[in-house]
């Protein structure tokens, strides 16, 4: 079954509002393959969302950069919209306000990061990071159910995994990454809108990217995992997706390999070089 090429750029916690423009002008201006031969979203940290969206060309597509586990609840640090009128009453203590406010709240507002780019129309969510499972103590667990629960609202979801170095070093890489993909495919029913992202956390950031052979080698695995385990037609049209110091120039080399279906950029796509990722697809 043939597997659209996608690329995928994550900007992380970068950009200003000018650099933001800057890039998606390289990218309106570019002339790469059309949609029917790849799929390119870009990843804006949260409060660029909207601004690039409404920016960037129709053919390319937004993703947020994660989205909570549920709807509802207290919890500080994601983003609600109930956050932006919370401030607003703290900010005046006025008490009676602060306790309409709670009651509207409970009947209109409580929407969570997952409804919210529902919402706002963003098709995309990056989920399972390993900058936030190792900074922020994300467990296989907690990254199935927040795949769950975004596909349950309607988004499409770029699943990351991905072993560390010293999991690589000791022969542990398909074990590492067999219990991540185990953890998300225990909650997924639907696979049509889930691209799995291996990205060894050793190629993160660090120039270090992996060779072609050793993602050919991870991505037919996890094929393999998902035929025996989920299902030969989801194994066969499910795109496995290589992350880590891929630029332009590796991406060819990484593009040909038979299971490697695609990217998801770090710090080049903050860069023209991305269009030349994109261009990988052909
Ligand atoms: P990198 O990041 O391309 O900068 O290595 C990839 C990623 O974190 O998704």
């Amino acid at each position: 079954m043939a597997r659209k090429f996608f690329v995928g750029g994550n900007w992380k916690c970068n950009g200003t509002t000018e650099e933001v423009k800057k890039i998606v002008t390289t990218l309106n201006e570019a002339e790469v393959p059309s949609e029917d031969v790849v799929e390119v979203v870009v990843s804006p940290p949260f409060v660029f969302l909207t601004f690039v969206k409404s920016l960037l060309r129709s053919d390319f597509h937004v993703a947020a950069q994660n989205c909570w586990v549920r709807k509802g609840g207290a919890f500080t640090g994601e983003i609600r919209y109930r956050f932006i009128i919370c401030s607003f009453f703290t900010a005046h203590d006025f008490d009676l306000l602060s306790v309409v406010y709670l009651a509207v709240n409970f009947m209109f507002f409580s929407l969570n990061s997952a409804e919210m780019l529902v919402n706002l129309s963003i098709p995309w969510v990056i989920i399972g990071h390993s900058e936030r499972r190792a900074l922020l103590n994300e467990s296989n667990e907690f990254v199935g159910d927040k795949v769950a629960y975004a596909l349950s609202q309607g988004l499409k979801v770029i699943a990351c995994i991905g072993e560390t170095l010293e999991e690589r070093e000791s022969g542990s890489t398909m074990a590492v990454v067999a219990a991540q993909t185990k953890a998300i495919a225990g909650k997924v029913t639907n696979w049509d809108n889930v691209v799995l992202a291996y990205e060894p956390v050793w190629a993160i950031g660090t120039g270090k990217v992996a060779t072609p052979a050793q993602a050919q080698e991870v991505h037919c695995e996890l094929r393999k995992w998902l035929h025996e385990n989920v299902g030969g037609d989801i194994a066969a049209s499910t795109r496995i997706i290589y992350g880590g110091s891929v630029n332009g120039a590796n991406c060819k080399e990484l593009a040909a390999q038979p299971d490697v279906d695609g990217f998801l950029v770090g710090g080049a796509s903050l860069k023209p070089e991305f269009v030349d990722i994109i261009k990988a697809a052909t």
